[in-house]
């Protein structure tokens, strides 16, 4: 027997939709790369994704074809999310900090049939357009009048002209929820990279998610600055989970550093915001200099690498900011687990609470986790035994775009590469990526829990934990530090600060300085270049 509730499949559309007459007046405020910055409502932002999907319809795109976009946070790309996947197109966002021969790739092989972008990334496209085969249009997210005449690109258009041509009304097609609606391509340091093709019915999901209170509850009572990039996993959901709650949507366009994301922060009154660590490391940089508070942040989440502890708890103690840890993966939607606190530990002293909130999280409903020895077992949740990670649920892959890369589960569940313990409270904790696990003497040392002890150090700004080949260890940890602005810490004393901290044997052999530490395109530290920039590099006694 089945239920008697409504048919109605989840779709896109129906999340602009309901913002427009739920939430008619919530602000969507962008700075623009031109400069400015722009503030309409959710109720203006489904009228102009109603002339994106007409604009489409006229160019006469089928359902599933790709739309292609090289862009920042800001209410055109918003637009282009609903517009493209609402009529039945997939929207694939490209990452613009790639090299341009791999945007070029990654278009033809997603076949893009049109590609939107920021003026910006003119200098990218001029590149790139003869070598897109299948890309036909070329839209110049800007007013007709920013347009240059002489680019050579063909088929190129204004949007604002583009869907300024168009009518604001639109009947959203009804289809297949488990249609796809986004694309989006891994990062890929390992071979070409493998596009993600998320679907409507996974999008929802996540987006619900991710509203949830022990996700990062959120809720029309917030101001929410989305730092983390619409073209990396879709801004981690925010622009639908942003619709679907009626928040305040802040876009911060191209301007990441510490003091533009601090004065829109004030400016917008923002509660909630969203990034990887090396932004927050900018804006408390910037913060501490000029000696500023917050007056309206409540809590910041943080993911997409392991955010220090010590950031953690400046948040919290210098600026009354909570720290959500978060994790997750391009392949996942990309949420997997948030950190907070359970009713139990809310009692516990401020040191233990520090404890679990270093951790990366419990999972959120819809997303079921495991680890696994090397012969496939599962290792218990006794938060010390550490093994791979597996994951299963709604809104993870179940294979990659094209079948690239082949059947990718194992027994139904998405290997995700990461090392991780659970704890019997089900909080995970990442250790490493597997291909950065240090291999000393048969035991394993996690270059993650080294990092965080290192940036501890009054002195140091930022750090890497690699392995390097060892004649008697196979491998042992050599940290690569970038100290702060005139911090003066010598080797021995960073190496000392690890006493009583770790056991002997995982403390690094040795410590390098240098100016930078190598970042990809969506700002993690690439180790693989530091292990190859250090293989040689000669460990004291080895
Ligand atoms: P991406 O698909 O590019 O977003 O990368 C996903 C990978 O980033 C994960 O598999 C982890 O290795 C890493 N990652 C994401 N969030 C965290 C976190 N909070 N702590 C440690 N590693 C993380």
């Amino acid at each position: 027997m089945l239920g008697l509730m409504q048919d109605q499949p989840l779709l896109i559309s129906q999340l602009i939709e309901f913002a427009a007459r739920h939430h008619p007046d919530g602000a969507i405020v962008s700075r623009r790369v031109e400069g400015d910055i722009h503030r309409y409502t959710y109720r203006d932002a489904a009228a102009r994704s109603r002339r994106v999907a007409n604009a489409l319809d006229r160019l006469g795109l089928g359902f599933s074809d790709r739309v292609a976009t090289l862009a920042w946070n800001g209410y055109r790309h918003f637009e282009l999310y609903y517009g493209v996947s609402g009529s039945g197109r997939v929207v694939h966002t490209i990452n613009p900090r790639l090299a341009p021969d791999q945007v070029a790739w990654i278009a033809n092989h997603a076949e893009d049939k049109v590609l939107c972008f920021d003026m910006t990334f003119l200098p990218i496209v001029k590149a790139i357009w003869s070598k897109c085969t299948t890309v036909a249009t070329w839209v110049a997210l800007c007013d007709p009048a920013a347009l240059p005449g002489d680019t050579g690109i063909p088929n190129l258009v204004a949007y604002e002209a583009w869907i300024g041509a168009e009518s604001d009304r639109y009947e959203w097609p009804v289809f297949d929820e488990r249609s796809a609606a986004a694309l989006c391509y891994t990062s890929g340091t390992t071979g070409n990279p493998k596009g993600a093709l998320y679907s409507h019915r996974s999008t929802i999901l996540h987006a619900y998610g991710e509203a949830l209170p022990d996700a990062i509850s959120l809720s029309a009572r917030d101001s929410v600055l989305a730092v983390v990039p619409m073209f990396h996993v879709n801004a981690w959901g925010l622009p639908y989970s942003a619709a679907m709650t009626g928040c305040k949507l802040v876009l911060p366009g191209a301007s990441l550093d510490g003091k533009s994301v601090y004065e829109l922060m004030e400016a917008e009154k923002v509660t909630l915001s969203a990034g990887v660590p090396t932004v927050w490391l900018g804006l408390l940089t910037y913060m501490k200099q000029q000696g500023l508070t917050f007056s309206s942040m409540q809590r910041t989440v943080i993911g997409g690498s392991a955010c220090p502890p010590a950031m953690i708890r400046t948040f919290r103690e210098d600026y009354g900011v909570t720290v959500l840890h978060a994790w997750g993966m391009t392949e996942m939607s990309p949420l997997g687990t948030v950190c907070n606190l359970k009713l139990n530990q809310l009692a516990a002293d401020r040191e233990s609470q520090y404890a679990v909130m270093a951790k990366q999280g419990r999972a959120v409903y819809g997303v079921d986790m495991k680890i696994v020895d090397g012969n496939g077992e599962e290792l218990p949740w006794d938060g010390e035994s550490t093994g791979d990670l597996l994951v299963k649920g709604p809104w993870v892959v179940s294979g990659y775009f094209k079948g690239e890369g082949g059947q990718v589960l194992r027994d139904g569940w998405f290997p995700t590469g990461d090392v991780a313990s659970i704890d019997p409270d089900g909080f995970l904790q990442i250790t490493d990526r597997s291909k950065d696990v240090i291999k000393s003497g048969g035991e394993w040392i996690s270059s993650i829990d080294i990092e965080n002890i290192a940036m501890a150090h009054p002195a140091v700004a930022m750090a890497a934990c690699i392995a390097v080949p060892h004649p008697k260890w196979d491998e042992r940890p050599l940290l690569v530090v970038v100290r702060k602005p005139g911090a003066e810490a010598t080797p021995a004393e960073i190496l000392g600060f690890f006493e009583g901290k770790v056991a002997k044997w995982q403390v690094p052999d040795d410590v390098v300085f240098v100016d930078s530490i190598p970042l990809g395109a969506t700002g993690k530290m690439q180790k693989m270049k530091l292990r190859e920039q250090f293989r040689e590099h000669r460990l004291p006694g080895a």
